[in-house]
């Protein structure tokens, strides 16, 4: 039989589930966990072996497995409507540039002849960028703090 997993409490610190990259341990004299890199702040739930982000936008939870996290799916995730509508804001607005420029190609061996390809690839990465973007932001995701170690990682 393997050994057991050790469990959530305050005597620990854990993988932060946010960043993936500092550790959460408890605060002094409060039932919280924070992380030492991306700063958020986690309510903790023994009893259900969970944490809860406070200082987020949205209350995400994760529960303790005993060796990582698991997202609570009911909270953490966004919903496959979003989901869908991510998609289709990347996808639609590709598609009808590109139809467009299939349907009406542009004379061949003409100078801007390139132009609707370009046009089709800057539409999909803009479209893509707001997403990303939005994705970002909804999860709190410390992008900044990353790209700064790596910074100081890559001087190093
Ligand atoms: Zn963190």
């Amino acid at each position: 039989m393997k050994e057991p997993h050790h469990s959530l409490n305050y005597d620990h610190a854990y993988n932060c589930p946010v960043c993936r990259h500092g550790q959460i341990s408890v605060l002094p004299l409060m039932e919280a966990f924070a992380c030492n890199f991306c700063r958020h702040i986690f309510e903790v739930n023994l009893e259900k072996q969970s944490i809860t982000m406070i200082d987020g936008q949205l209350p995400l939870t994760w529960r303790w497995t005993g060796r990582n996290w698991q997202g609570m799916a009911a909270t953490n995730s966004l919903g496959w409507g979003y989901g869908l509508g991510g998609i289709a804001f990347v996808i639609l607005p590709t598609t009808i540039v590109g139809l467009g420029a299939y349907l009406f190609p542009p004379l061949p061996g003409s100078r801007l002849s390139w132009l609707p390809l370009v046009w089709t690839g800057l539409t999909c990465a803009a479209h893509l960028t707001c997403v990303l973007w939005l994705i970002l932001e909804y999860y709190q995701f410390p992008l900044a703090l990353y790209l700064q170690v790596l910074r100081q990682r890559s001087i190093e």
